[in-house]
């Protein structure tokens, strides 16, 4: 019987979610799911989906792995170190699936969806049961069934192309939601492993998105983010056109109380339009996140980011044009191969001109089966590590002169906790996704507050409530 499984002509996803359901309700008590899911938000989106899944399943869920029937790592492949960690925690579970054989333990995600990190798994993890690759929401549910019908190991880390619609999410939050619109990527930076673990861009169509996201509205969520690997190329592979400009717009005439976020942007495809668009809808949180990488033309070359620093430049200058005082924030590496002093300038140049509120650097990390891997690079890590400190005392230099702008204005505020290191003080962001603490009680999580600013720090403001 263990042999004849077809992984190609399982049941369908919906009668294996009926099948799989059927059979754990015949146990005792109701079982648990363990899941973990790594990496970026668009990761931490897909892991609620899943959790969709094994709800409908019939699984509940825990927070203590040994409680688990099933386990789930959902995997990223960005950092080499992360899968490191992923194959220790691996290890660590052995002992728990050697005293309950009937445990499940699935892998899924960027990093599984990798040939050689597939074999690896099948080779030396031989107590892990289930390994998918990017194609999780798709393929979850068929390879449980498989399991369940007595298949020791199911693996699948082909790319399918199809988007899964009608999912049901088991949100962390009550109030910010995330909401994929598009998976897979097309632009191959020479640094980046996402396309070919993700496969191609595929846009979700506009009446999904916008299904989605009203019934979120209606359902009291407050913050919306938009996600995707490249957002402001999304809709060119649709059969019925639209840009990320019209989304927006079609997406800002649902009525309601929210704001619109999104991540990831690239500069290639920040048009002007996209600019108009933020200023001129109301539910558009006046923030755009635009990650540069490198203030080098050479360097930006290398990377195949397909843009300029002047092309770069004149898009922050067309929006601070029309809102000079509108927030923008970046993601920079430090330390791409044979970034040199002179480059290295360049990029302090350019965070100079730009003045962003606030920035996520990295020192570049090699990345094994990208472009950028195989590049010489000479320069030594300690000069890197140097590089960065530079950076970021510039940043917090910025920050801390860019932040005493707020300082005695009204602003609205999306509370969403109380402040660890202040207790009786609430945190929120503002339309800039600027972290404020204010004066409050817990009952506001969730809801928009207005706060009067009166201090500035370099990663915060401080303020009363009105
Ligand atoms: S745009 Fe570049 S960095 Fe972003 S996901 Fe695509 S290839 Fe990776």
């Amino acid at each position: 019987m263990l042999k004849e499984i077809d992984l190609e002509n399982l049941p369908s996803p919906e009668v294996c979610i009926t099948e799989v359901r059927e059979w754990l309700a015949q146990r005792p008590s109701k079982p648990l799911a363990y899941l973990h899911s790594f990496g970026c938000q668009l990761n931490v989106a897909e892991g609620e989906k899943l959790s969709g899944i094994l709800k409908q399943m019939g699984y509940g869920f825990t927070d203590d792995v040994s409680q688990a029937s099933l386990i789930l790592y959902h995997t990223c492949a960005v950092r080499e170190n992360a899968e490191d960690r992923v194959f220790g925690t691996l290890g660590s579970i052995k002992k728990l699936k050697q005293e309950n054989p009937g445990l499940i333990l699935c892998v899924t995600g960027c990093m599984t969806a990798q040939k050689q990190v597939a074999d690896k798994m099948r080779a030396s993890y031989r107590h892990v049961d289930i390994v998918i690759g990017t194609s999780a929401l798709n393929r979850l549910a068929q390879m449980i069934y498989a399991h369940m019908k007595g298949l020791r190991y199911a693996e699948d880390i082909v790319t399918h192309i199809d988007i899964p619609e009608n999912l049901e999410s088991v949100r962390e939050s009550s109030f910010k939601a995330a909401v994929p619109i598009m998976y897979g990527c097309n632009n191959f930076c020479t640094f980046c492993i996402v396309p070919y673990v993700r496969g191609r861009e595929r846009s979700r169509t506009p009446e999904h998105i916008i299904e989605e996201i009203r019934n979120l509205v209606e359902n009291g969520y407050k913050e919306i983010m938009l996600l995707g690997q490249n957002v402001n190329s999304y809709g060119k592979d649709l059969e019925n056109k639209m840009t990320f400009p019209e989304l927006l717009r079609e997406i800002n005439k649902i009525p309601g109380e929210y704001w619109i976020r999104f991540m990831s942007s690239h500069p290639k495809d920040a048009t002007p339009e996209m600019m108009d668009t933020i200023l001129e809808c109301e539910h558009m949180a006046k923030h755009l996140h635009l990650p540069v990488q490198s203030g080098s033309n050479p360097v930006l070359k290398r990377m195949n980011r397909r843009y300029t620093v002047e092309k770069y430049l004149s898009q922050v200058q067309y929006i601070r044009d029309k809102a000079p005082d509108f927030s923008l924030t970046t993601d920079l590496i430090v330390g791409f191969p044979d970034e040199s002093e002179e480059d290295f300038q360049k990029t302090l140049d350019l965070v100079k001109q730009v003045r962003y509120d606030n920035m996520y650097s990295f020192i570049y990390s090699r990345r094994t089966g990208t472009k950028a891997a195989e590049m010489p690079d000479s320069t030594p890590e300690s000069e890197k590590s140097q590089r960065m400190q530079r950076l970021l005392a510039l940043q917090r230099e910025i920050s801390v002169e860019n932040n005493q702008r707020f300082v005695g204005k009204t602003i609205a505020v999306l509370c969403d906790g109380e402040s660890r290191k202040r207790p009786g003080r609430m945190t929120g962001r503002s339309t800039e996704n600027m972290l404020v603490e204010f004066s409050g009680t817990p009952d506001m999580i969730g809801q928009f507050v207005t706060v009067r600013i009166t201090e500035s720090h370099n990663n915060m403001i401080c303020g009363e409530l009105v």
